[in-house]
């Protein structure tokens, strides 16, 4: 067994949930950050999911939602994309774990001969490691907050919740506490939001010996002061310590929410720590901004996952986040791309004022994001592809501006004769499908006067990648002479890394993920851009439609 009692600076915050899943433990966490930081406190924060994947990068995002990449190349969760949006924590891939990473290392151990003359078992190994590497990420920051995955009562979070239980007893009453976020359902037909659940959620912790320090009752209305009394006898916890997290319209309104409910008083209180009063001004700025909106444009986001809009999460704040920076409130039609193929882009995009199309995987409904990008670029409505985007938007122009009409991914099509997007090099061969992608930062050198140079203000520029395949430079001088702008290349020229249409007014992709940059208080340079031209592209056809009915009201 490891010794854990040592002296750490780090204080943990360990948020579990209760009764469903999906109540938004990883906003719930991502904001408790943000108002400690806001409070001048250096945070950090982490997920452990507790199933046996080694990372999501395999799952299917039908299944899983959003896969997130960090700087240094870790497919992660994508509450991870919340933390990085909310507060200035830098997430490495230590920042998430899962079990299948947990039992990977104690395999490893084991077969090395780590634990000669032991049974490895759950309790102390398992746990042990959990530990390990919980207490890893408390490098040099005040307060770290820790996000169990899964909802207390399935077996497969039982390891997890058992180690940061031990890490009370180890660390000490005044450097741990335990947030649970709970359901408190309204029942219409009693007029009344019932406690029960959250209960029966709390004594289930208890059973396992966390008692939980903090409750996040999420409901459709606030909680009044006698039902905080009620749930605070029940559950035995503090009645300023039962925490009303009522539905917001806006996500980035929740750190609001919880400090007018004293979250963070009540967390400093009980972490023992002193700070200054909260900055809260930008938050309010953010809120404001986005509740009284100036303009409104409507993006068609063509795809695959369009039923499962937590596939597309970070693309979907990015795109908030470009119209925060235009004063314009940004509504999101998913479209799918196989839907295109039977009736047409004509008919799916006649009501959307741009078109965005994002990362995928697999050749389902890539001819539908084709005649897409074929009807935004004729009809000159601005247009954005990120990932898969930029590759379908090159073999959109190899075959129908370049005229070689067969022109495809091998991705798409093994044979194709003309491979405009084509596996790496240093891809061929590889087998193993987890982690081996062009993954995580690369740097890019903007081109002056490109379109991506006027919104980026820099040459010098890094963005996260996720992808095998990348533009076959055999074609870059065809397509530059029908009109390509090769606006961002890898600096030695090799890959392509953002490209335009010169003869468009916004046709603009890139192979990289800018979504994972853009901040509510930093919108990425991109979204800005494509939202302002989508704005101007929209302004203008409302002046053409105003003169054509001038004439007829004589
Ligand atoms: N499937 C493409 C590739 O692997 C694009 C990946 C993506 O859009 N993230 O290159």
């Amino acid at each position: 067994m490891m010794d854990f009692k040592k002296q750490i600076k780090t204080k943990f915050i360990f948020v579990t949930g209760g009764v469903v899943s999906s109540l938004g433990k990883g906003l719930a966490s991502a904001s408790i950050g943000a108002l400690l930081e806001s409070r001048g406190l250096s945070i950090t924060l982490q997920k452990l999911d507790p199933y046996i994947n080694v990372d999501p990068g395999t799952m299917s995002p039908f299944q899983h939602g959003e896969v997130y990449v960090t700087d240094d190349g870790a497919e992660t969760d994508l509450d991870l994309g919340h933390y990085e949006r909310f507060t200035g924590a830098k997430l490495t891939r230590r920042n998430n774990f899962t079990t299948g990473q947990v039992y990977d290392s104690i395999i490893t151990k084991e077969r090395r001969g780590d634990y000669l003359g032991y049974t490895v078992q759950v309790v102390p190994h398992v746990t042990d490691e959990i530990k390990s590497k919980v207490l890893a990420i408390a490098n040099n920051v005040d307060i770290a907050i820790i996000e169990i995955g899964g909802t207390v009562g399935d077996i497969e979070s039982l390891p997890f919740l058992e180690a940061i239980r031990q890490l009370r007893f180890d660390l000490g009453k005044e450097n741990v506490i335990y947030v649970h976020l709970t359901l408190l359902p309204y029942i219409a037909t009693a007029h009344e939001i019932k406690t029960k659940p959250t209960q029966h959620s709390v004594n289930k912790l208890r059973e396992i010996g966390i008692q939980p320090d903090i409750l996040l009752c999420r409901s459709d209305r606030p909680l009044t002061a006698e039902l905080k009394g009620k749930i605070g006898l029940f559950c035995n916890v503090e009645k300023d310590a039962v925490i009303s997290a009522e539905d917001v319209k806006c996500i980035y309104e929740v750190p609001l929410v919880f400090h007018r409910e004293g979250l963070d008083e009540k967390i400093i209180k009980l972490l023992n720590i002193w700070t200054r009063a909260p900055k809260l001004e930008q938050w309010e700025d953010i809120a404001k901004k986005i509740n009284s909106p100036k303009n409104e444009v409507t993006i068609g986001i063509v795809g695959k996952y369009v039923n499962r809009q937590d596939s597309y999460k970070s693309l979907h704040e990015a795109l908030i986040h470009g119209g925060l920076a235009n004063s314009c409130r940004v509504n999101l039609q998913y479209i799918d791309s196989e839907e295109v193929e039977k009736k047409g882009a004509q008919t799916l995009l006649k009501n959307v004022d741009g078109v965005l199309i994002p990362g995928g995987f697999g050749s389902r409904g890539v001819e539908g994001k084709i005649s897409s990008i074929k009807y935004v670029r004729e009809n000159k409505i601005p247009f954005f592809g990120i990932c898969l985007g930029m590759q379908v938007a090159v073999i959109e122009l190899t075959r129908d501006v370049c005229g070689l009409k067969n022109a495809n991914s091998t991705e798409f099509d093994p044979e194709t004769p003309e491979p405009v997007i084509d596996i790496m090099e240093e891809q061929r061969g590889v087998n193993s499908k987890g982690g081996t992608m062009r993954l995580g930062a690369y740097p890019c050198s903007v081109k002056k006067g490109t379109k991506a140079h006027s919104v980026y203000g820099a040459v010098d520029i890094s963005e996260r990648h996720r992808h095998r395949y990348e533009v076959n430079n055999r074609y870059r001088d065809e397509l530059e002479k029908a009109g390509v702008e090769w606006s961002g290349l890898s600096p030695d020229g090799s890959l392509v890394e953002i490209m335009e249409y010169r003869h468009h007014p916004w046709f603009v992709a890139c192979q990289f993920h800018p979504e994972f940059k853009s901040r509510p208080m930093a919108p990425h340079p991109l979204f800005r851009g494509f939202i302002k031209s989508v704005l101007a592209h929209k302004t203008q056809g409302l002046k053409k439609l105003k003169q054509k009915k001038k004439p007829g009201k004589k």
